[in-house]
């Protein structure tokens, strides 16, 4: 054992007693999803995720459960990278909202528009907290498979803030060309925005068309609830997002 051993941060965090895993993995169905291997590995990520980060509830009570409700979501995207890329930040404000339909939607099979909320859900700053709206956390967790998780959300655009300001492009694993990832984003990009111009109906929520840094978060939800969804619309963002992420809880 070295000094470093002593820090607050290196000691291993306690661990999450097997009820509360249990209890937490079945209110969670993106972990449910996950093999079991990759459900250990998440187990041992959200309780170092519980001892290093630190919650702010605001106006609210939240309790063990929900903390690491949070903390299982915050640390699914980075299943494969470690909690290394989580660095850089440490709060995580939680503040009871209400749920907002956070991105215009057209619905072609309706035809309903809901307009964009103006009131975030969600924001990420590059040092400062999460911010989430526990409304929100919980009608994703309740309604998985829709296309929007406002925690990966927001840990996306950490992660892409890990190597400056949010522009859609995270520091690449080894293997995948940062040439060919700007390439197939841009382009997709561009497509959406132009379809959005033109009062299209789209398959990626038209907030993506916001910029690139806003693209790169959404299409994150979509890999994580709806990934059909984003092979349908972009199969070569899609597969990037496979070699980044790993696969798909959703399948
Ligand atoms: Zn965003």
């Amino acid at each position: 054992m070295t000094w470093l051993d002593w820090l607050p941060g290196r000691r291993p965090p306690p661990a999450i007693d097997d009820l509360r895993w249990h209890n937490a993995v079945g209110g969670c169905p993106l972990a449910l999803r996950l093999s079991a291997a990759d459900r250990e590995r998440l187990r041992g990520l959200a309780a170092k995720f519980l001892q290093r980060k630190k919650f702010y509830p605001t106006d609210m009570e939240l309790e063990a459960k929900q903390r690491l409700l949070i903390a299982m979501q915050a640390c699914m995207p980075v299943l494969r990278m470690g909690f290394r890329a989580l660095r850089g930040w440490q709060g995580v404000v939680v503040y009871p909202g209400e749920f907002k339909v956070r991105h215009s939607h057209h619905d072609s099979s309706t035809g309903v528009v809901t307009e964009r909320d103006q009131v975030l859900s969600g924001e990420a700053w590059k040092i400062g907290p999460l911010v989430l709206s526990w409304a929100n956390v919980e009608h994703d967790l309740a309604n998985p498979w829709e296309g929007f998780n406002v925690v990966v959300h927001e840990i996306a655009h950490k992660l892409d803030m890990l190597d400056g300001p949010p522009d859609g492009v995270p520091p690449l694993p080894r293997g995948t060309s940062r040439r060919a990832w700007i390439d197939t984003f841009q382009r997709a990009y561009d497509r959406l925005a132009h379809e959005v111009r033109r009062g299209e109906a789209t398959l990626i929520d038209a907030y993506a068309a916001t910029n690139p840094g806003e693209y790169f978060a959404v299409v994150s939800e979509l890999h994580f609830s709806d990934p059909r969804r984003l092979v349908q619309a972009e199969p070569g963002v899609a597969a990037l997002l496979r070699g980044y992420y790993g696969y798909s809880p959703a399948g």
